[in-house]
């Protein structure tokens, strides 16, 4: 297996950002990821795997060594009375993932459709979408040790998942790369329809006893009319994670502005729409020289071609700082900066 030099990642990342990686090279198989990873370590260099590139914001070429994952195949791994156990490859497509559950009629990821990105990347930061996250079906992951290229199974609570968050974005951070993931996924249905509009969705399509596809199909839909197609416009999702507030502060807050959208987490704390706050300080729609915040969603940051990532990277600065000042909450970004 040899590397490639100079590679563009223009093609590679879904802002779209024309950078080059210092090194490149693609794994189909754990055994080319291990002879890649003894390469890698001869030299002094960073490492990033790379799935999707869909929660990836470059600012400037990557002076180290890029892996692509290719790792690929879905299978049922077991069964008992409740539940199937559904492993995929981590380099397989997170939706053709949702897609093929929904068919088999594995429930419990049906709100998690159209998910940009690979299986391997959900765990970094326990993907969620209309109330549902990677933990709730999660069963289990192997991952490579990078220092010893031993391979080991994280259970759930070895992934110490939280809102956005995970073991491999903090306390092993660079330390493994994840192969695959196995779900556990409901025989007898339990449908989440309560979260966002899937409700008013489905009503609009005439179904009041939804099935899996039909809650998938929902899902699909609304995504579809409320976010940029990162294939037209350049885009990382929520560039911004919402942020969580003391009670306390949440209820000052609401006083000064009654229309503040947040959600009860536990007793003491809140969580705030960052998305509304953003729009609040004035950013929603604001358009630079080829980028700029999106028009139905402040939340996300877009790229329309012909910016730098550090120009992305300055505007979300200038946001985190204009929402601190009118509002008093702090913003932390969702996407991961290189
Ligand atoms: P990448 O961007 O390739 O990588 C992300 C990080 O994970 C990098 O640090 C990378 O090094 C690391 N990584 C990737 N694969 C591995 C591996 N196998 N082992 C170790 N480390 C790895 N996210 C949500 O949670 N919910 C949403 O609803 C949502 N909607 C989105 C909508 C749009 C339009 C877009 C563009 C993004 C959205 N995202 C959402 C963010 C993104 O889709 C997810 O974070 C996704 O899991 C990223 O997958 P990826 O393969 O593209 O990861
Ligand atoms: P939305 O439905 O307009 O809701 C705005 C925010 O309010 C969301 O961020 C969501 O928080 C929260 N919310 C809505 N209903 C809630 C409820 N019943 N209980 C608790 N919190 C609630 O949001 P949207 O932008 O269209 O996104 C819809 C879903 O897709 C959300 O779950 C969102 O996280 C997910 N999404 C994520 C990304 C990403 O890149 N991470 C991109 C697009 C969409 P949560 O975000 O905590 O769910």
């Amino acid at each position: 297996m040899s590397f490639i030099y100079n590679y563009p990642l223009i093609k590679l990342n879904t802002f779209g950002m024309d950078v080059k990686a210092r090194r490149f090279a693609a794994f189909a198989s754990v055994n080319e990821l291990q002879e890649l990873l003894n390469q890698w370590k001869a030299s002094a260099h960073e490492l990033l795997v790379l799935g999707g590139g869909s929660n990836i914001l470059f600012t400037k070429d990557f002076e180290g060594t890029v892996l692509k994952n290719e790792l690929k195949g879905i299978n049922l791994a077991g069964e008992n009375e409740s539940h199937f156990f559904v492993k995929a490859a981590a380099g397989e497509v997170w939706h053709e993932l949702v897609m093929y559950c929904v068919q088999k009629g594995y429930q419990g990821i049906e709100n998690m459709a159209l998910i940009p990105g690979c299986v391997g990347a959900a765990p970094m930061q326990n993907i969620g979408a209309y109330g549902v996250e990677l933990k709730d079906i999660f069963e289990e992951l192997e991952a490579m040790e990078i220092a010893t290229g031993k391979t080991r199974i994280f259970g759930l609570a070895d992934c110490a998942f939280g809102y956005r968050e995970s073991v491999f974005k903090h306390g092993l951070k660079n330390k493994y790369v994840i192969t695959s993931v196995t779900l556990r996924l409901n025989k007898v249905p339990k449908y989440n329809t309560s979260y966002g509009n899937i409700v008013q969705e489905l009503e609009a399509r005439g179904i009041s006893d939804p099935n899996m596809r039909d809650i998938a199909e929902a899902v699909i839909s609304i995504r579809r009319s409320k976010l940029p197609d990162p294939a037209q416009i350049g885009n990382a999702g929520s560039f911004f994670k919402n942020p969580e507030v003391p009670l306390e502060q949440y209820e000052k807050l609401k006083q000064d502005y009654p229309q503040l959208v947040g959600y009860p987490v536990g007793h003491q704390q809140v969580k705030l729409a960052a998305g509304w706050l953003i729009e609040q300080a004035g950013w929603k729609g604001k358009t630079f020289d080829g980028y700029g915040v999106h028009k139905n969603q402040a939340l996300v940051l877009v790229h329309y071609g012909g910016a730098t990532g550090s120009q992305v990277f300055e505007l979300s600065e200038q946001i985190i700082r204009s929402v601190k000042e009118k509002f008093g909450v702090t913003l932390y970004r969702e996407v991961n900066i290189y």
